[in-house]
């Protein structure tokens, strides 16, 4: 019965207690705008600036780029919007930003690194961003990809406070930036967990690859503790920590990342119905005991059976 009331649910998320847990959509590509905007959602947790840059031998102009940014900014107003700089390299390669010639793009110059060799690339988009941002309605985040390292996200911040942009945030994708979340969370305003690449990262598995997909399970309880190290470390600095990777879209896994202290969660627009009745069907203290149930279990197939069981028991 509770989960018939809970299908009825719209608006913010919450637990059944009233816990807010912000839900918000994934964008990628300018076609998908107009499903992303309607969808019942407080924002863009992640946009994927990537596409703009795509299929091309330069990057965009400061016009197109400002174009882009604006007509999402405007689908948006009231709103929040994430947008994540140019995450490059490895399993999104491109000509003019990465080399061809890296053994292992996956660990090379790819996301934030590529600023380093290329500032101007990361300058221009940031002045692109800022300009769009003027006079929005939309409440314009800023973060990095692939940050690894607390001096990544100092650098990024001033870079983006010195557009004029207020808030910037690091992406936590390496196993390295989870363990160290509290530093990182000091040098920005707020951290976002990646599991797609921290899933790769944790277990040496290429997630291109459908022969390791076992490894690249989002209930793999290494990385759920990695989770909990980064949401806790951000509780600790008074900085939200949500998951933008393909973890958040699963309901019940929802429902453990917040048990272990995400304050928002960004999945594609479809998913986020599922997400929200889940939560509101279950409390705070639930979704803490059932992530202690994951935590606890052996792999990924026993904490998924482990949530399963706990979460019908309660219902
Ligand atoms: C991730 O790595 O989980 C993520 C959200 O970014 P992307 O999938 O674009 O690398
Ligand atoms: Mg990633």
């Amino acid at each position: 019965r509770r989960r018939e009331a809970a299908a009825r649910v719209s608006g913010p998320g919450r637990t059944a207690d009233g816990h807010a847990v912000k839900l918000l959509v994934n964008l990628g590509a300018l076609p998908e705008l107009d499903a992303a905007a309607a969808a019942d959602s407080e924002g863009v947790g992640l946009f994927r600036t990537e596409f703009l840059y795509l299929d091309r031998e330069q990057a965009p102009t400061a016009e197109e780029q400002t174009g882009a940014y604006r007509t999402v900014f405007d689908a948006f107003a009231g709103r929040r919007v994430v947008v994540r700089t140019l995450d490059a390299g490895a399993d999104k390669p491109l000509p003019f930003v990465t080399a061809a010639d890296e053994q292992n793009p996956a660990l090379g110059v790819r996301g934030l690194r590529t600023a380093r060799r290329d500032p101007e690339l990361l300058e221009a988009q940031l002045a692109a961003i800022a300009a769009a941002a003027q006079d929005t309605e939309a409440d314009v985040w800023v973060m990095a990809p692939m940050v690894s390292v607390p001096g990544e996200a100092a650098e990024f911040t001033a870079r983006v406070r010195a557009h004029g942009l207020r808030t910037a945030g690091a992406m936590v994708e390496v196993p390295a930036a989870a363990l160290r979340a509290k530093d990182l969370a000091r040098q920005c305003d707020f951290l976002s967990i990646g599991t797609n690449d921290l899933a790769q990262y944790a277990f040496a598995a290429d997630r291109t690859l459908g022969t390791l997909a076992e490894f690249l399970d989002p209930w793999q309880p290494a990385l759920l503790e990695l989770v909990r190290t980064a949401a806790q470390a951000g509780a600790a600095c008074d900085r939200p920590v949500g998951v933008c990777g393909e973890a958040a879209a699963d309901p019940m896994l929802a429902l453990v990342l917040v048990g272990l202290g995400v304050s928002s969660l960004s999945a594609a627009p479809s998913c986020l119905g599922d997400v929200r009745a889940t939560l509101a069907a279950h409390s705070l203290d639930d979704c803490r005991r059932l992530a202690g149930l994951a935590l606890a279990a052996p792999d990924a197939t026993a904490a998924r059976a482990a949530v399963r069981d706990g979460s019908v028991r309660e219902a």
